[in-house]
């Protein structure tokens, strides 16, 4: 997920997928009409040489979701905006996207074909009130903006941990730098403006409309209704420490025992980290140089004692590790890796337990390897992340009302696999390629009783499954969506199996 490596992998040989049953709706035309004569031409674009909608469509991180044409883009500046578009959008039975950063790889998830796509870009209202602490900020705009935004104040909010992810994630719980003393993003929520699929715009809090804000606190984007304002418990942002290590593969073991370790015995929530193991299309040489182990280790605090010692003492190649700002962890390794980083890239998850008794991560780990030495020429690049949740994590989480995830108590650690593939592969190679990824990620089986990371996840890993509250969170779906408006017109995620 969070790859620094080169590999922006222009769309110039676009395959196309199959686009399932949400083909067959193909109203986007009549609803766009019917948009432009109530929203004004100003904020609904159809023409795909438009400089807008050339940007809006190319914004994708997986860029295979830039060859889709929605019929028109509509810019939404408020819930009045949203609330017109959804009730024009149902009344003429056209599909639909809704966008924020758009780096969700699914596809439909956030793009669309032949049918409207929402781009929430334009909403970029943020604020923050010194006597509450309370923060607000709208869906546009990346986290790195709005961490920008409340640095002014030295105070930021529980997001992403790279600069230009989008605020779709805080939908799919939120995996933060902060999350050790926090919780996820979604714990932070305090209130939220949601236009329902019927248009309707309501506010959902611990008060009001509770089941609503459950379900939205991790519960997937594009579900429930549209988010048009969060509003969060803001965080103190002072000086961390900070950085890289960059080690050669010849390390992983160690790095893995060190990763375990961190996970099973770190109790301190300033100390957060993300190990990710690399590899490169390049041939398998004596030097390894197709292969690197790059560790984003950040303490909340100048001086992270001795938190990161297991991870210093196996002398890494690269060490950048110093104070920095906010901003400049969640621009580590380099400024603007996430865009760097758009191509073809896909998603899986796993997730395992206690390293200490639950030795799974590194089965997987194995796996990853082996496969990734099988199908060299395959990918371009392969990554898998480990992705500790410590106990102060979920604690925190329970302090705070809990989340959709219901989250079991730690430590346990996700994993996060990624594919990058070459854009001029065939379609035939890409699908072998994807299901050959699925099949090594399935071999090896997740920890049973722990939710799987939706914000990660394959549309076909189908995360809500494995979280506890999943009925109640169908039960929501069918209450917010009674008539499968969302369901049947956009994609995202499956609440029927
Ligand atoms: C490089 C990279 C780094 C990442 N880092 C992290 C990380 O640190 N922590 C983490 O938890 N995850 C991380 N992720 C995963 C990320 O959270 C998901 O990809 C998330 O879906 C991205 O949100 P977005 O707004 O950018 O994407 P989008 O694709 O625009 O949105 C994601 C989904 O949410 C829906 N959605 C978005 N906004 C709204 C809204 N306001 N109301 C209703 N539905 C909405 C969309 O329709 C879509 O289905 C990362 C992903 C990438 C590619």
């Amino acid at each position: 997920m969070y790859s620094f490596v080169l590999c922006s992998c222009l769309a110039l040989f676009a395959t196309t997928e199959a686009a399932g049953p949400l083909a067959q709706i193909a109203s986007g035309p009549a609803a766009c009409a019917s948009l432009t004569s109530s929203l004004g031409a100003n904020k609904v674009i159809s023409s795909q040489l438009n400089p807008n909608y050339i940007e809006t469509t190319y914004n994708y991180w997986n860029s295979k979701q830039s060859q889709y044409t929605p019929s028109c883009i509509v810019y939404p500046v408020s819930s009045q905006d949203v609330s017109i578009s959804l009730k024009a959008i149902k009344a003429a039975g056209s599909r639909f996207a809704i966008k924020a950063g758009g780096h969700n790889p699914n596809t439909f998830y956030s793009s669309v074909e032949d049918g409207v796509l929402i781009s929430l870009e334009k909403m970029t209202t943020r604020s923050y009130d010194s006597k509450t602490t309370l923060a607000t900020y709208q869906p546009g705009g990346t986290f790195g903006d709005i961490y920008e935004y409340f640095l002014q104040y030295h105070r930021t909010v529980v997001g992403a941990r790279l600069a230009g992810v989008g605020t779709g994630l805080a939908l799919g719980g939120g995996l933060s730098f902060l999350s050790g003393q926090y919780g996820m993003a979604v714990d932070s929520f305090r209130e939220l403006e949601v236009v329902l699929p019927s248009g309707d715009i309501v506010t959902a809090s611990a008060t009001k409309n509770p089941d609503l804000f459950f379900a939205c606190k991790g519960g997937g984007g594009n579900a429930y209704g549209v988010v048009t304002k969060y509003t969060v418990q803001s965080r103190p942002a002072g000086t961390f420490y900070a950085g890289n290590l960059i080690y050669a593969l010849q390390q992983n073991n160690d790095v893995l025992e060190a990763i375990g370790n961190f996970t099973s015995y770190n109790t301190d929530p300033k100390a957060s980290i993300i190990g990710t193991y690399e590899k490169l299309l390049t041939p398998e040489t004596d030097f390894n140089l197709d292969s690197a182990i790059v560790m984003f280790l950040v303490y909340d605090g100048p001086d992270p004692g001795k938190a990161f010692d297991n991870f210093t003492k196996l002398n890494p190649l690269i060490n950048t590790m110093g104070q920095k700002n906010y901003l400049e962890v969640v621009n580590m390794p380099i400024p603007l890796s996430t865009q760097i980083t758009r191509g073809y890239n896909i998603f899986r998850v796993a997730v395992h337990g206690d390293p200490a008794s639950d030795q799974g991560f590194i089965a997987h780990y194995n796996a990853w390897d082996a496969w990734c030495e099988a199908n060299k020429g395959d990918y371009v690049l392969s990554s898998v992340d480990f992705q500790p949740i410590a106990k102060s994590l979920t604690d925190a989480s329970k302090t705070q009302g809990g989340n959709a995830m219901n989250m079991p108590s730690g430590p346990w650690i996700w994993l996060n696999f990624l594919i990058n593939t070459p854009p001029t592969q065939s379609n035939g190679t890409y699908n072998a390629v994807q299901e050959s990824f699925r099949d090594m990620v399935n071999s090896v089986q997740n920890k049973a009783g722990l939710p799987l990371f939706l914000n990660d996840a394959n549309y076909d890993q189908n995360p809500l499954k494995t979280f506890s509250t999943y009925r109640k969170l169908q039960t929501l779906k069918k209450r917010y969506d009674p008539d499968g408006f969302f369901a049947k017109h956009t994609g995202g995620w499956n609440f029927n199996a």
